[in-house]
């Protein structure tokens, strides 16, 4: 019988029918130019790796996001959606290593791949803007913006100790060390390696990124937390305490320890350290505590250890041993955790407030790469040189004490709230202005200032991949300009990467192995040259995409700006967690920068942010190692993309982790089938209704006179359907519980099936049923866009599902007219009472008493208490 056919619902033939149809109109999901005339909503969810297989977290991921967008499209916005490629880094290597396929061949493959899926799903992305970080139309802005912040100092080269992954053969940012290993090689431990490497001076922006923070108030708190703790402001001092005159060792040397910083915060830390040999600079939170210094405590890495150490083979073998540990500890994961231990160098240095001498250690908890790599320590007021002076038998000297002079005081006493003793001119001070005096102090005589530090280091940027952006700098051979390295010029960009290249994975970068590549001719004096034969971090392509997607063609700039100003900042970026510091971190830096290059007007990129939850199974994340993971294209094969992406959001509140129950996408489709058969039923029904004049529409009402209230089963279902659409914009609208909407629109469903007697039998005026339906598929729109597309046909729609606005929520028809209230006495539910939806407390609380199960309780006894909580509950305390 066809009948039988009719009503099974196949997501297999309806989809990709609705799939072809919306290929066919690429103007669906285009953005519109700004002329449009709309309101803009920049919808964003953070771009894939092209890896060639979508995963669950994926499907997520997007089905968050593509929800939104479909919701603004039918609110009236124009939105942008768009959709590209994170396309370098070191997988397409390893892959080319292993199969022998290059890794550009490899990456463009995958994203055809990645892209059928996203079609089989029925993502409504403007793949008109799609980007494609690998390609040189997007990487050569890579170069060109690299070129800028060179010319403004904010690109440069030193030598440093870099974090080495021996299994990725490359430098890694200290964003992508995690407890001493590789972020990609979670069992690889790290190794310390001194290069010379190219660094942005993200420093330079650090107060700037940490106080834009307090402004992102659309962002989860723990991802502002996350960004203050990795930038790691604190204030303090820093104080040279100067070198004891040592007989005979030429100590008289001047250092240029005057040597200004660049004024970027840290990453000027350890700028004495290269010549100083008569003072040592410390850095301290605590100076108000210095007369309680009783040694000065070294990073076993500090250039006068090694100079000590140099004259002294004994005391070379102990730091030697000290880095050890030090090394043991990172690889461990927990520096912070390191068995203290410490070695005195035999030299002294002067307090420079009192002349007092203290003596020089070395300590294995000293970190270089930290304020100077240089403390004071001051074990009474300081748990971790307490511990040590405690171990090694140094002096212990109180210099603060509670202002309450007959206050008992336990050693270590680390507040700030007290006063100072001991401390000479300056005792009876409060900490704090002790602290502005002495560094009043150092300011005037030369020795020390006010300094703010930041655990923020420059960003590390140089890679000795292949598979990433040239840096586009050349090393004349004729050293016409110094040693320096000379920019590319902007008219021979991009610079682009060689096609065919051996992959070894071995002997740093493969790019120096290709002589086509390397030899060059300088800009300057068109000499021989060479190239930089480094590649750029990856995300410096994730830092400013999605600038890229408002203008993906344009071929003579980054972008626009005019066109950058209309979308910006991004309204909502949907991505995971894991990115709170990385690209998080970055892509608010480069925003500020090309703000400052007079690029954008926006400070910040994006206004809100959602993090969503991962997607587990069986207790575990999904991963190929735990053998855990389920296919997209499973799912979708067996019950269709919609059913996919409905339980993705239905599982679990978006921010929360899903597990992944195979049981519950069977539930969802069969919900989605009931809708289907529900909706084809009455479907006849309802397109009877068009055309007629709804007996209680809205538009009714608002012409006053012809108002009939609905009735009956009418009102029933009307005032169900109203209070959804309520519930569901709300949700919309921030509060994302997108579980709960399609529980709503379930409940809705059971109703509408609930009265199918009394619709069957014609209760329910075809103009209402054409409202609950139509209301009914809108609804649904965002999260199961195929069902969606199939019914709205049914009901006789000819334009897009897409552009039909948004339903609007009556109030009037929302309202209930009676609530149940429950009724409790001390506590313990007695009665249930029905009082007018609007009722007040007041006559709640009459109608409370006024019930007979409670008068029959309250009988003889006193009322001591009646609290109500209006629409909720009722409460009588009763003795
Ligand atoms: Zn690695
Ligand atoms: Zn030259």
């Amino acid at each position: 019988m066809a009948d039988e056919k009719e009503l099974r619902y196949d997501p297999a033939t309806i989809e990709p029918k609705w799939q072809q149809r919306w290929a066919a109109d690429p103007a669906l999901y285009a953005a519109e130019p700004a002329s449009c005339g709309k309101p803009k909503y920049y919808v964003l969810e953070m771009l894939p790796y092209p890896s060639g297989q979508l995963h669950m977290g994926h499907v997520r991921n997007y089905s968050i996001g593509d929800a939104l967008a479909r919701h603004m499209w039918m609110r009236g916005y124009n939105v942008l959606h768009p959709m590209g490629w994170d396309a370098f880094g070191l997988p397409a290597e390893n892959a080319a290593l292993k199969n022998n396929v290059p890794p550009r061949e490899w990456t463009l493959n995958n994203i055809a791949g990645m892209k059928r899926q996203f079609n089989r799903l029925g993502m409504a992305f403007d793949w008109a803007a799609e980007v494609t970080t690998c390609l040189p139309d997007y990487y050569r802005w890579n170069q060109w913006f690299f070129l800028r912040m060179f010319e403004r100092g904010l690109a440069y080269r030193k030598k440093s100790k870099v974090n080495w992954c021996p299994e990725c053969a490359t430098v890694l940012a200290n964003e992508q060390v995690i407890d001493g290993r590789c972020w990609r090689h979670e069992d690889t431990i790290v190794e310390q390696r001194d290069l010379v490497q190219w660094f942005f001076r993200i420093t330079a922006y650090a107060q700037e990124l940490l106080d834009g923070l307090d402004k992102l108030d659309g962002w989860p708190e723990k991802v502002r937390t996350m960004q203050r703790n990795w930038i790691g402001r604190s204030e303090g001092t820093e104080v040279d305490f100067f070198l004891e005159e040592i007989e005979g060792t030429g100590n008289r040397e001047e250092g240029t320890g005057s040597e200004q910083g660049t004024g970027s915060g840290q990453g000027t830390g350890n700028r004495d350290q290269g010549t100083e040999k008569t003072r040592i600079r410390a850095f301290t939170t605590r100076v108000d505590t210095i007369f309680g210094a009783t040694s000065v405590q070294l990073a076993p890495q500090h250039a006068l250890v090694a100079w000590f150490t140099a004259a002294d083979s004994a005391l070379k073998a102990q730091v030697d041993e000290l880095i050890e540990q030090q090394k043991r500890a990172r690889e461990a994961g927990d520096l912070g955790a390191i068995e203290k231990h410490g070695v005195p160098t035999g030299h002294f240095a002067i307090n420079p407030y009192n002349g007092e001498k203290v003596p020089i250690w070395v300590a294995n908890y000293i970190l270089a790469d930290y304020g100077t790599g240089a403390i004071m320590s001051v074990p009474a007021h300081d748990e971790r040189d307490f511990e040590f002076a405690v171990k090694y038998g140094l002096p212990i000297q109180q210099v603060i004490h509670p202002e309450d002079k007959s206050m008992a005081v336990v050693l270590p006493f680390v507040s700030e709230e007290g006063v100072l003793v001991n401390s000479g001119e300056f005792n009876g001070l409060t900490c704090a202005e002790a602290e502005k005096k002495l560094q009043q102090i150092a300011a005037a005589k030369g020795f020390g200032e006010a300094k703010v530090t930041y655990r923020l280091k420059d960003w590390g940027v140089s890679r000795q991949r292949y598979w990433g952006t040239p840096i586009p700098m050349v090393y004349c051979q004729a050293h016409c300009e110094g040693d320096g390295p000379l920019p590319v010029p902007d008219n021979q960009l991009p610079v682009l990467l060689p096609e065919r290249i051996e992959i070894t994975q071995q002997g740093g970068s493969p790019l120096a192995r290709v002589p086509e590549f390397v030899n060059t001719t300088c800009p300057k004096c068109g000499g021989p040259a060479k190239r930089e034969t480094d590649t750029m971090d990856t995300f410096v392509d994730s830092s400013w995409y999605f600038y890229r997607y408002t203008d993906a063609k344009n071929a003579t700039a980054p972008f626009d700006s005019d066109i950058v100003k209309y979308w910006f900042p991004i309204d909502q970026y949907i991505g995971g967690v894991e990115h709170a510091i990385l690209h998080l971190i970055y892509s608010r830096f480069w925003t500020k920068v090309m703000r400052d290059l007079g690029m954008v007007e926006n400070d910040e990129p994006v206004r809100r942010l959602f993090t969503q939850g991962m997607v587990i199974k069986d207790g575990a994340k999904m991963s190929k190692s735990k053998g855990n993971v389920v296919s997209p294209d499973d799912m979708v094969a067996r019950y269709g993309a919609d059913a996919a992406r409905a339980y993705s959001l239905f599982a679990a509140p978006p921010d929360r982790d899903l597990d992944w129950q195979e049981d519950g996408v069977a539930g969802v489709s069969r919900f989605l089938a009931r809708v289907w058969r529900l909706t084809t039923k009455y479907a006849p029904v309802a397109r009877a209704g068009r055309g007629d004049s709804h007996p209680f529409g809205t538009e009714r009402r608002m012409d006053g006179a012809q108002a009939a209230a609905p009735t009956g089963v009418s009102l029933k279902l009307l005032r169900k359907l109203h209070q959804t659409i309520a519930k569901i914009t709300l949700d919309f609208e921030g509060r994302w519980h997108f579980n709960t909407c399609v529980a709503a629109i379930m409940e809705l469903v059971n109703e509408i099936q609930g009265a199918d007697a009394q619709l069957a039998a014609g209760e329910v005026p075809p103009a209402v049923m054409l409202e609950l339906l139509r209301s009914l598929v809108l609804l649904l729109a965002p999260f199961a866009p195929h069902l969606v597309a199939e019914l709205w046909e049914e009901l006789g729609e000819e334009s897009s599902v897409l552009r039909a606005p948004w339903p609007v929520s009556d109030a009037e028809l929302a309202k209930e007219d009676e609530l149940e209230v429950p009724v409790q006495i001390n506590g313990k539910l007695v009665s249930v009472i029905r009082v007018p939806a609007e009722a007040d407390s007041k006559t709640i609380e009459a109608a409370a008493l006024a019930d007979e199960k409670i008068q029959a309780r309250i009988a003889g006894k006193t009322v001591v208490k009646v609290i109500v909580v209006p629409r909720k509950l009722v409460n009588l305390v009763v003795k």
